[in-house]
């Protein structure tokens, strides 16, 4: 998506060799119009899957879940991250390895809320090992459901996530994927699509 390598380009800024700061439009301050564009794009990329669920995980992946929801009518769910172990026999759990704080923790569904019928796009803001997506998939093969396909924001396309995943056969949609980044000079450089 052409717009959101503009906007990478204009506002992103390179942390370290493997984090990128999109705090302006995406991570802290939201451009909700923006984050409808991209919501829009998604439902171009997927419009011929039976989607009927979005689900993503806590915190940051909520805003572009939301408003994509929005362009699917359909209700979004977001797993929840709980530090103590829940033995509730009501959700599906699984453990996670958070990128940006490297560590553990469990996240967990209600069952109320995933189920066999579900048709789900697992969406988020960053792939960049693939543990967050990869802990979303663990809940909705629990659940029964069905994974429809993944849509991300920005891939790190350095890392290995995007590549495991679309070798396990599933329908991963990036809008951008960014092939190498540059602390120093602050330059990113995306993959072509
Ligand atoms: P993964 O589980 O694929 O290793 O990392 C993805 C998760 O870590 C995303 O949910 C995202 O919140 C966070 N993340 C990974 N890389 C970045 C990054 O470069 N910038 C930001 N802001 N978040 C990231």
């Amino acid at each position: 998506m052409q717009a959101l390598e503009y906007k990478i380009q204009q506002e992103g800024i390179v942390k370290d060799a493997h984090v990128l700061k999109v705090d302006s439009f995406l991570n802290h301050q939201m451009d909700v119009l923006f984050i409808d564009q991209m919501g829009a794009e998604f439902k171009r990329l997927f419009q011929d899957r039976p989607i009927n669920k979005i689900l993503t995980i806590e915190a940051s992946g909520i805003g572009i879940a939301a408003i994509t929801g929005l362009h699917f009518q359909c209700p979004v769910v977001f797993a929840k991250k709980s530090a103590s172990r829940n033995l509730d026999a009501d959700i599906y759990t699984t453990n996670v390895h958070s990128f940006t704080h490297d560590r553990d923790y469990q996240v967990m569904v209600s069952k109320r809320y995933l189920s066999p019928d579900d048709h789900v796009l697992i969406i988020d803001d960053f792939m960049a090992n693939g543990c967050a997506v990869e802990g979303l998939i663990e809940l909705v093969e629990k659940a029964g459901a069905t994974i429809e396909g993944i849509g991300i924001v920005v891939e790190k396309g350095f890392q290995d996530g995007g590549k495991r995943l679309r070798e396990r056969g599933y329908h991963v949609e990036s809008l951008a994927i960014i092939e190498a980044m540059d602390p120093a000079s602050g330059k990113i450089t995306f993959r072509k699509q």
